[in-house]
């Protein structure tokens, strides 16, 4: 009993359902009834009126979209990090965000965000199409320009430094598997016992020194031979007569010597002054030794301690050369002193090593 009375009310509401539907169908048939033409054949006026009405609903002017809310407009730019420290050969590209009017900032990283990147002409780099930065394998330690970033009709600079570490100028890929460094037409190129200039490698741009010198004219790279010449005459304007002993080595002509001292002296003391070749720097066309009648025209470490051994030593930096195997670092630079093996640098560079006092080994270390 208690099962049938509950069930009695749904079975109502479904009736009432079903009456609703059933009066639909009804308006549906009566719409349907109406005559789309009358008795003369022309259109009723009951299907006229249906016809109006539709008209007009579909004239109903359609109601103006709310205006579009302007997106923030771009106040600047932002890039991260603020300062680059880069080696040659590395590539890079920095974060750029547009800062916005609301507070908030927009990444606009990439040329695809519509952000643009650019260096000047002698900067020791160029940009990429698709804006990553290159830098050149022959960009020197200190060297610094600008990469300026475009967005939106503003601009901003990024300083970047070049800083040729030894881990970062290095592979593995030489002759019997000797580490080769990769900056070998770099002013800044570290060569030494454990760095190996590529067999082959002649410098570009060779030319003979014009100065005083032993023997055959010399030969060292364009820059290092005209910045040579400077220093020697402002060595005789102080009164010191300066003779270049020893410029240009090739890879072969290093190899005779090497060879010879050997045989002269044995390998391991022909090893503290002399080089096995691919690890001299006269290989590079950046080196010249340099000696004075006050020693005979020898290369001997008597010359540190005559007038133009002291002016050299004080006076290089001044023409962008060091004294590259100073006294008491033979454990750094694998070479007993040698007052009078000059190797050009650049001034920056030469003069940052002689005020901290360091090798070329100890400024690039890691
Ligand atoms: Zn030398």
């Amino acid at each position: 009993m208690l099962r049938k009375s509950s069930r009695a009310p749904r079975r109502a509401a479904a009736f009432g359902n079903e009456e609703r539907r059933g009066r639909w169908v009804r308006i549906g048939t009566r719409l349907a009834a109406v005559d789309v033409l009358n008795r003369r054949n022309r259109p009723s006026p009951a299907w006229l009126a249906i016809l109006m009405v539709a008209a007009l609903s579909a004239c109903r002017p359609v109601e103006p979209a709310p205006p579009p809310v302007p997106p923030p407009a771009i106040t600047g730019l932002a890039v991260t990090p603020s300062h680059l420290t880069l080696a040659v050969l590395e590539t890079y590209q920095p974060q750029v965000m547009a800062v916005l009017s609301d507070g908030t900032q927009r990444d606009v990283s990439g040329t695809a965000a519509g952000t643009a990147y650019r260096v000047d002409a002698h900067a020791p780099a160029h940009v990429r199409e698709d804006g990553l930065l290159v830098i050149a394998e022959d960009a020197v330690t200190l060297d610094q320009f600008d990469l300026r970033v475009s967005h939106g009709g503003f601009d901003i600079e990024l300083p970047v430094t070049i800083r040729n570490t030894l881990a970062k100028t290095v592979s593995a890929g030489g002759p019997d598997g000797l580490p080769v460094i990769t900056n070998y037409r770099g002013l800044d190129a570290l060569v030494n016992k454990e760095r190996n200039l590529p067999p082959a490698y002649v410098p570009p741009d060779l030319v003979i020194v014009d100065v005083p010198h032993t023997g055959e004219p010399k030969e060292m790279r364009e820059e290092a031979a005209r910045s040579l010449e400077e220093l020697f005459d402002a060595a005789r304007t102080d009164g010191w007569l300066l003779y270049a002993a020893s410029g240009y080595r090739s890879y072969e002509s290093q190899a005779a010597i090497f060879e010879r001292n050997v045989a002269l002296y044995g390998l391991e003391q022909a090893s503290r002054f002399s080089a096995r070749p691919g690890q001299s720097e006269h290989q590079t066309g950046l080196a010249m030794d340099v000696t004075s009648a006050a020693v005979g025209y020898r290369l001997v470490q008597e010359f540190g301690r005559t007038g133009e051994g002291r002016w050299l030593a004080e006076n290089a930096a001044r023409f962008g050369f060091v004294i590259r195997y100073p006294e008491d670092r033979e454990l750094v630079t694998g070479y007993a002193y040698e007052p009078w093996h000059l190797r050009y640098l650049g001034a920056p560079l030469a003069a940052a090593l002689v005020e901290m006092e360091l090798t070329l080994e100890e400024y690039l270390a890691d």
